[in-house]
């Protein structure tokens, strides 16, 4: 039978797919607005499909389980030796093998209220305890997360921005409490989002790893780069860290089709450059829209928003599945009251925003 800890887990709640709601409604795929899962709306980059279409003819053998091409442009990219670089299956692969790697059972894994579900999920599969330090205006409190720092306390997580809140912490934050941390205790700072951060001082954890050899940073092809389907991300840490990580990880566990792609969407700087673009239009559309509906929201560095509906979010998630749209409930973050919504295309916001429109009017 189960451990405790894992008998505790809920399961990953992942946005409902398209053609199941496409399906339950009678509608073709193309009516359905998904802005569910904090995707990049443009597809990948066509340098990615090129990559991945040069790749087919191998299938049939296994990947490089070094990553050899992969890890040599990140290192090229990021100026990191390629000793610093673990490449996993999402960066959740990342998230999990810290933990397993890292964190005995009975040590305490730190985190913030409303940070990733991927945290409490991978501390308590491994039977670790969870210690959940209540958020300041829903971001990551960081000097109440160093007062939270016990002799048990092995790992601390920090998503910068945070999903599902899409808070930040600031650069002399992170100083701080990084400066707190004792160093036996590993930081990982998630750094999922962080392409689509274009402020100027924005804390950057590669910048850390030189001072804190306790920090690793993890990064993923999943948001910006548009290769969510491909299951591949990565960590930056002092190799020996990375040395430990590659011992316990799978062998094959980025597979051939997420190497190439990753390795064409790195170079695709122009990709990048729209994506953010996009984004960022996408976000001031999405807050006007919501201004004028008079909702307020978390003002959000991420690709995707958490609004506030000032009453229970469960109803018009639901009315707005019946209008074709997906979003994102965050109950289960302890946020009843927010619904998340991913920053799409200009008309995929506006359907969105009419939806939800039509939803409040009607109630
Ligand atoms: N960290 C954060 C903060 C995320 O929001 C996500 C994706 N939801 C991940 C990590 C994991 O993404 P992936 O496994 O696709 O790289």
């Amino acid at each position: 039978l189960a451990l405790p800890g894992v008998q505790q887990l809920s399961p990953y709640v992942p946005g409902k797919p398209v053609d199941e709601l496409a399906r339950e409604l009678g509608l073709p795929v193309a009516d359905i607005v998904k802005l569910a899962s904090n995707e990049n709306p443009l597809g990948p980059s066509p340098a990615a499909l090129d990559a991945i279409q040069a790749a087919l003819p191998e299938l049939t053998r296994y990947p490089d389980g070094n990553g050899f091409k992969l890890k040599q442009a990140l290192s090229a990219h990021y100026r990191v030796g390629t000793d610093m670089l673990v490449l996993g299956n999402g960066s959740n692969d990342i998230l999990e093998l810290v933990a397993r790697a890292f964190v005995s059972p009975r040590d305490e894994v730190l985190f913030s209220a409303h940070a990733f579900a991927v945290y409490p999920l991978v501390t308590q599969a491994i039977g670790a305890r969870p210690v959940v330090v209540p958020a300041r205006e829903w971001g990551h409190d960081l000097t109440a997360m160093a007062d939270a720092i016990t002799p048990a306390t092995k790992l601390i997580f920090i998503a910068n921005p945070n999903n599902p809140t899409g808070t930040w912490v600031e650069r002399d934050e992170l100083d701080a409490f990084l400066a707190r941390v004792p160093e036996q205790v590993l930081v990982v700072l998630d750094e999922a989002y962080t392409e689509y951060v274009t402020d100027a001082d924005f804390p950057d954890g590669l910048d850390y790893l030189r001072k804190y050899p306790n920090v690793l940073v993890s990064r993923t092809f999943s948001k910006a780069y548009g290769l969510a389907a491909l299951r591949i991300g990565f960590a930056v840490c002092q190799p020996v860290i990375a040395d430990v990580l590659n011992r316990v990880r799978q062998p094959f566990n980025a597979n051939s089709l997420a190497l190439a792609a990753a390795t064409a969407a790195l170079s695709d700087r122009e990709y990048l450059e729209v994506s953010r673009t996009v984004n960022q239009q996408g976000m001031a559309q999405m807050e006007a829209g919501l201004r004028h509906l008079g909702l307020s929201w978390i003002p959000s560095r991420g690709n995707f928003i958490a609004v506030d509906l000032g009453r229970e979010a469960g109803p018009v998630y639901q009315a707005l599945l019946h209008a074709g749209v997906i979003v994102r409930p965050v109950a289960g973050y302890g946020m009843p009251q927010h619904l998340r919504v991913s920053i799409g295309l200009a008309e995929e916001n506006q359907r969105f925003l009419l939806a939800l429109e039509q939803v409040l009017a009607g109630e």
